[in-house]
């Protein structure tokens, strides 16, 4: 088995944790691919969103300058695009951090997901527990905390996914029960606890610790098991992004077009963020959005599940890898099968970085746009300078005859955690060479 995996030159880098770029040769012309999905469930995620901004308000204050709709900021970093120049080549274009590091309540990405499947299943009890009377006002929802305490909500995470869940459902008033992997961070278990969540720590890896989630929670009727691996409405929750983007983008005047090419470049775990955000862009944008994932190089699990065609079935383990790395969001061994499906025709392609990357990117960008972010965020930037960095990359904007757009081209780099980590560990970071 192994050695028919290490004839793919991809792979065989894998195998070796050495950094790699891998281009995918399914990707499809989107018109192609938009014949067989629709976009009506993004609608339908977007305007619940919407529906339950009442209600958000109340929850979090800190949500009632935007109405109750949890957003991030899009930013031009041009003085990080010339800091990055010592580390090595960069791209030709702009480059824009997309912060939802600094996503208000649950200060990641997970925000975006983890949220809105909380709500959904509140709306569901809610429906069927007759709370939301005539007038349909979502608000009074918090009056009904006594209600949701007879149900529970479960998670396995390795920390933001839990910190996200976690805290919503404590606000809307469930017994909250987050299995952490080994690898989640003293602080997100400290800070779910001083919220009322119940944590259990696992000895294994993430599959570990979902797999007893799930366990749990199926043996419960009243318990409801937010599940990474396969949830359609995590997924549907990151690709109301698209639309976001698309607005944020021209408000700010940037054109993207044949001529105006984008550029994503999204931190992947299990795959569930990154893909439907990436599902998002190309509803929005179709062939003028290239997505590209980046993992460590000892937990490359995406590129392994789509590079090798075995989806779920193959983990970073199979390749005699690790599966350890300081970037703790991208600690997945084992990639959503679900979303390598969803992602074969879609995806661009994905890159790994060493860890030690993820730190002088974390300092430059602190230097230089005095902006803090964690070390999982900052694979978006080093895949950025991929793009200037591997042959196989170049290949891509040439292949795709956009070599001579690229001065006209926009980048993001999606920042996808970094607001709750505490002083100390900040400095920490700041200072961390590897
Ligand atoms: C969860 C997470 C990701 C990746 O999301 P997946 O859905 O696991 O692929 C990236 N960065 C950070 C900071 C995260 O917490």
């Amino acid at each position: 088995m192994n050695e028919r995996w290490r004839a793919i030159p991809a792979v065989a880098d894998l195998m070796a944790a050495k950094e790699t770029f891998w281009c995918n040769d399914a990707l499809r012309p989107f018109a192609e691919v938009e014949q067989e999905m629709g976009r009506a469930d993004i609608a339908d995620a977007a305007a619940r969103l919407q529906r339950f901004a009442p209600f958000i308000q109340k929850a979090f204050p800190e949500t009632v300058e935007e109405q109750g709709i949890i957003e991030s900021p899009l930013r031009e970093i041009a003085a990080t695009k010339e800091g990055m120049k010592a580390l090595g080549a960069v791209p030709e274009g702009r480059l824009f951090l997309k912060m939802d590091s600094h996503l208000v309540v649950a200060g990641s990405v997970k925000a975006r997901g983890g949220i809105y499947e909380v709500l959904k299943h509140t709306e569901e009890i809610a429906l069927a527990e007759g709370l939301l009377g005539e007038d349909g006002d979502y608000a009074k929802l918090t009056d009904h905390r006594d209600v949701f305490a007879g149900y529970t909500v479960q998670v396995g995470s390795t920390g933001n996914l839990g910190l996200s869940i976690g805290i919503t459902s404590a606000a809307v008033g469930y017994r909250v029960v987050v299995h952490m992997s080994n690898d989640a961070k003293q602080w997100k278990k400290d800070l779910l606890r001083s919220k009322g969540v119940e944590v259990k720590e696992y000895a294994g890896d993430y599959g570990k610790a979902v797999a007893e989630g799930r366990a749990l929670s199926d043996a419960d009727p009243k318990s409801y098991f937010v599940d990474d691996e396969h949830s359609v409405a995590l997924f549907l929750g990151y690709s109301v992004a698209g639309k976001r983007l698309r607005a944020q983008l021209e408000e700010q005047g940037v054109i993207v077009d044949a001529e105006h090419p984008l550029f994503v470049y999204l931190p992947c775990g299990v795959g569930g963020a990154p893909g439907g955000i990436a599902f998002g862009l190309k509803q929005e944008f179709g062939d003028h959005v290239h997505c590209f994932f980046v993992e460590p190089v000892q937990c490359p699990c995406m590129i392994a599940g789509l590079a090798t065609g075995e989806g779920e079935k193959i983990c970073v383990q199979d390749l005699g890898l690790s599966g350890v790395t300081e970037a703790d969001g991208l600690a997945v061994g084992r990639p959503s099968g679900m979303v390598t499906r969803m992602m074969q025709p879609l995806l661009s392609g994905c890159s790994t970085v060493e860890d030690g990357r993820l730190f002088d990117a974390l300092r430059v960008l602190h230097e230089c746009d005095d902006v803090f972010i964690e070390p999982s965020s900052c694979a978006a930037l080093a895949a950025w300078q991929d793009m200037a960095k591997f042959e196989k990359a170049k290949e891509y904007i040439r292949c795709h005859g956009l070599a001579e757009k690229m001065p006209h081209a926009t980048h993001i780099a999606w920042a996808t955690g970094g607001r709750l980590v505490p002083e100390e560990i900040r400095k920490e970071y700041l200072v961390k060479k590897l």
